[in-house]
């Protein structure tokens, strides 16, 4: 278990989710990178969790229309494309900023 962050911070002007974990660590998740990891049935193959939906798909303009935690363990983002049902996990949140290319 990830204890949950310290801080959770929605720039919207940037497209950036700034999470603060309680390591002190910082992590900036752009949002098009964020939607595309997106984890519900409807964007990653139930079977091979092969990614359905790739970051050229999500518009440019994502923006956050809310942002809901799940229990202790999770936020459930809901997006300007109307979509709302992937609920990333603190593991999965760790996980996905490790994969982001590194900005320039
Ligand atoms: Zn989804």
């Amino acid at each position: 278990m990830i204890d949950p962050p310290r801080d959770i911070k929605a720039h919207q002007a940037e497209q950036v989710l700034e999470i603060t974990w309680p390591d002190g660590e910082v992590h900036r998740l752009p949002y098009r990178f964020l939607r595309a990891e997106c984890p519900c049935a409807s964007c990653r193959d139930e079977w091979s969790g092969a990614r359905i939906i790739q970051i050229e798909h999500v518009r440019e303009e994502i923006k956050l229309e809310g942002l809901e935690l799940v229990g202790n363990y999770a936020l459930q983002p809901s997006w300007n494309d109307g979509h709302s049902s992937g609920i990333y996990t603190w593991e999965l949140l760790r996980e996905t900023a490790l994969g982001i290319p590194e900005p320039g």
